[in-house]
């Protein structure tokens, strides 16, 4: 029989009654170590502090308006991730799925508007993911992702992931944007290098094709910048953000330079709860705290010796880990046992760790882990490896 919960998550036996920093507290009573961060969403861990206090002073304040009014929250949002970034202007949504979306539509309406209503189709990636949306699907375009979904909408071409001449070689005048991670999450923390961020912001600018980044996973401090393409120097036209933005909140947004955005006037796109006050409250704490340059120095810390100790437990369990890679705290060990199998043994020794495609086991802490609690989760991946060798 169906359960009541639609049953498309394979979900572990586990449910979480309350949370603090990086740890979250059992039905049971027990006491996991959370490297997963609800997959790169509580950017901050869980119930900080100042985000608790954003959201209940909103909450007892004003929780919604509608976007038919001007919503300060909104703006103060708008205006801090302008000051921050390349972006000239903001749209808010509730997740990455919607920021893909409109990143799509918004490439699509500069061409029309540009006179070009033929230059339609947008380049991914193989190993992308950019939600789960028919058109984020048709976009990621893997087998697992879209099969029985068709007809998926047309205009996407998947290419491979570092090959430069099928690049070059797709890059024709009917090309809208080019859509990409600078460092895929889903795909298996597979980092796209600065000088190739740095090629392909230049074949886009050499066909005109608009450059979008989807940073729903990398973003928001994660890679130890604000947003993962400031290490290669280069801005995109569209970049897509979400979960860690609302810090466990949902909220999203895409950010967008006056050039790509000038297609999107008044009554082409909206979204009902997308930037409400509740979300945005919350969503501007988060950007305060996070876009500190002390913060993300912290981050840029604590990462290196988080690398540093996962190196040594590759060197400890050859059987098990085949190498780490990653960028910031985004880190990623590649397994030689099925990623899901570590997740599992991970269970075990009371740490919650993701799984991702390529055989990686995902490390996506909350940004404020502390040095002696990455001492911490690194004891417990070793001994869950021991489980697996011992087993073996
Ligand atoms: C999670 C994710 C998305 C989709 O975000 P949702 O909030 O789940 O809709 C899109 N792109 C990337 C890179 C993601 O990691």
């Amino acid at each position: 029989m169906i359960p009541p919960v639609l049953p498309t998550y394979n979900r572990a036996p586990l449910s979480f009654v309350s949370g603090a920093g990086s740890w979250l507290v059992a039905q049971d009573g027990g006491r996991y170590l959370d490297l997963g961060a609800g997959i790169a969403v509580n950017a901050l861990g869980h119930a900080h502090p100042d985000l608790v206090a954003a959201l209940t002073e909103q909450a007892s304040r004003l929780w919604h308006v509608s976007n038919l009014y001007r919503i300060p929250e909104q703006e103060r949002l708008a205006e801090a991730l302008v000051d921050a970034t390349f972006a000239d202007t903001v749209f808010f949504t509730n997740s990455g799925t919607e920021a893909a979306e409109l990143a799509i539509k918004m490439a699509r309406k500069f061409w029309y508007e540009q006179g070009q209503p033929e230059r339609v189709e947008i380049l991914t990636f193989e190993g992308a993911f950019h939600g789960r949306s028919t058109g984020a699907i048709a976009a990621a375009g893997s087998e697992k992702m879209v099969k029985g979904f068709g007809p998926l909408m047309p205009g996407f071409t998947q290419l491979k992931w570092g090959d430069h001449d099928a690049l070059r070689a797709a890059l024709t005048d009917r090309v809208a944007a080019v859509m990409i991670e600078p460092v895929q999450g889903e795909g298996g923390i597979r980092v796209l290098p600065d000088q190739c961020l740095r090629g392909l912001r230049q074949l886009c600018d050499e066909t005109g094709a608009l450059l979008i980044l989807d940073e729903v996973q990398c973003g928001m401090g994660r890679t130890g910048r604000l947003f993962a393409h400031e290490w290669a120097g280069v801005a995109p036209d569209i970049l897509m953000v979400a979960k860690g933005i609302g810090g466990g909140f949902p909220l999203g947004a895409v950010l967008a330079n006056e050039r790509a955005a000038s297609g999107m006037v008044a009554g082409t796109h909206g979204s009902t709860y997308g930037g409400n006050s509740l979300a945005c409250a919350v969503g501007a704490t988060v950007m305060e705290i996070v876009s500190d340059p002390a913060f993300l120095a912290a981050v840029n810390r604590k990462a290196a010796l988080m690398r540093q100790h996962l190196e040594g437990l590759v060197a400890v369990h050859p059987a098990i880990f085949e190498d780490v890679r990653g960028q910031g705290l985004m880190l990623g060990l590649k397994c030689r046992v099925a990623p899901a199998e570590m997740v599992q043994a991970g269970y075990a020794e009371h740490l919650l760790t993701v799984p991702a495609a390529d055989n990686v086991l995902r490390l996506l802490p909350a940004l404020t882990i502390s040095e002696d609690e990455i001492i911490e989760a690194t004891a417990r991946l070793d001994r869950a490896a021991t489980r697996l060798e011992g087993r073996g």
